[in-house]
């Protein structure tokens, strides 16, 4: 059966960005919606592109203090008698930048819409690429992240009654949504992620499984620096189906970060779009109503691809190997997938098949599989 797929997009969503030395460029997101375009995606009658809407006031305070989403707008608004840096704000990560709040704020309704649709019925799966900022907390921004997207939206679908699991295959771990879900058995959070002693945000090790109601219901798997497709997809295998299985959920929520890649500039797996692809399939089987969500990937060469690769799945259409021509003009590249992939160290490689198994062994004793 052909599901119908809401793809949540509009030129307001890379209108605005961190600014031109911040590694999350908004023109991932132009780059995605274009190559999507040029593939024929929105042609398929069961591909419907909504443009995301604004979260509202109450909306963002679903999760985020109402303190906060004031100092959110001021700041966004230019005012600057304010201690930026005691919310997370500064040159850097977070940088300050003109209509932030409206900017980031339309990445939370967006995944909010895309809820709501799948809610009542309109689209079976539903892709929010804009967001998956999932390093932020109720009262801070943190990690490019200013509005925590996946945690209002969670809290939203929790008040609609339903059970989530959320699994967050980007390269860091998701601490602001594991946070936020901490102490509760509704929601599962399942984060595969580069080991936190080697990268940002230095969290996510197996031990920390909730606390509470919410003991045994968040699950971290920390991976060492240049795990390839093979090592990464059977981890996954090992972990995330018998636990979504068993937590028999209403809905996935997944925050699909490609910055997994090799070729990623901040982080060391070593993913190519065939192992990314993969992943989306089995995110896809799990049969679940789907609420996909974006997330890091910072070269962009591959998050285009990568994310072009996801609605392939997602709509059940395989697109042509080569490039549209009209976007190998403007952006190079000739290949919708790699063509090459890392070259890695063998005696590295069986290292770390021994260490992810040592891993994955200590995940399935620690939450009983
Ligand atoms: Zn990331």
């Amino acid at each position: 059966m052909t599901r119908q797929v809401a793809f949540l997009s509009s030129a307001e969503l890379w209108r605005r960005g961190h600014g031109p030395q911040h590694p999350l460029k908004p023109e991932r997101l132009q780059r995605t919606h274009e190559l999507l375009e040029e593939v024929g995606a929105f042609q398929l009658s069961n591909v419907h592109v909504i443009a995301p809407r604004l979260a509202t006031f109450e909306e963002l305070t679903l999760f985020h203090t109402a303190e906060y989403v004031n100092i959110v707008r001021a700041l966004s608004n230019g005012q600057q008698d304010i201690p930026a840096s005691r919310y997370g704000f500064g040159p850097g990560d977070n940088p300050v930048f003109q209509s932030m709040a409206e900017s980031e704020g339309r990445k939370v309704g967006s995944a909010l819409l895309a809820a709501e649709r799948l809610i009542n019925g309109d689209c079976d799966i539903a892709f929010s690429y804009g967001g998956g900022l999932h390093h932020g907390a109720p009262q801070r921004a943190s990690g490019f992240c200013v509005f925590n997207d996946a945690a209002v939206v969670i809290h939203w679908l929790l008040k609609q009654g339903l059970r989530v699991a959320y699994v967050d295959i980007d390269v860091h771990h998701g601490d602001g949504v594991q946070a936020a879900f901490y102490d509760s058995d509704k929601v599962l959070t399942i984060s595969l992620h580069q080991d936190g002693r080697t990268l940002f945000p230095g969290s996510g090790f197996v031990e920390d499984t909730g606390t509470g109601p919410g003991s045994g219901y968040s699950v971290n798997v920390p991976l060492p620096p240049y795990v390839d497709d093979a090592l990464y997809l059977w981890a996954f295998s090992r972990v995330v189906p018998p636990l979504i299985a068993r937590f028999e959920p209403d809905i996935l929520v997944s925050q699909l970060g490609v910055d997994t890649h090799y070729r990623d500039p901040l982080a060391n797996l070593a993913l190519t779009t065939a192992g990314q692809e993969r992943l989306f399939r089995e995110l896809d089987s799990l049969g679940l109503r789907w609420l996909a969500l974006g997330g890091g990937g910072y070269d962009i060469g591959v998050v285009p691809r990568s994310w072009t690769l996801a609605m392939g799945v997602m709509a059940s259409c395989t697109w042509p190997e080569e490039l549209p021509a009209g976007y190998r003009r403007r952006y190079g590249g000739d290949w919708l997938r790699d063509t090459e992939g890392p070259v890695l160290d063998p005696r590295l490689q069986s290292l770390n098949r021994v260490r992810v198994e040592q891993v994955v062994e200590a995940v399935r004793r620690e939450h009983h599989l």
